[in-house]
């Protein structure tokens, strides 16, 4: 399974960052102010994972997004790359 190249998009006006899998001639617009999102960075894969915890139950929690299991210190979920809830323990 090929995974699509995953772009950091950032809102001008606010800053506000956003990761999409973004497709070639697509422009995308940020969802609150609707402006034109510019792309800061294209993001290559980090191995073997971005966190630093082991990978066992107690750090570990579902993505709301994709169901797929995350390290719970990561902002951003390693299987789809969207933005998840800050935890609350
Ligand atoms: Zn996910």
């Amino acid at each position: 399974m090929a995974l699509r190249q995953r772009y950091r998009f950032r809102a001008p006006s606010t800053g506000r960052e956003v990761i999409i899998e973004a497709q070639p001639g697509h422009v995308y617009h940020d969802r609150d102010s609707g402006e034109e999102l510019e792309v800061v960075a294209k993001l290559t894969p980090l191995a073997p994972s971005p966190s630093n915890l082991p990978w066992s139950i107690e750090n570990l929690r579902h993505c709301p997004w994709c169901q797929q299991m995350a390290q719970i210190d990561l902002n951003d979920c390693p299987t789809c790359g969207r933005r998840m809830e800050p935890q609350t323990a």
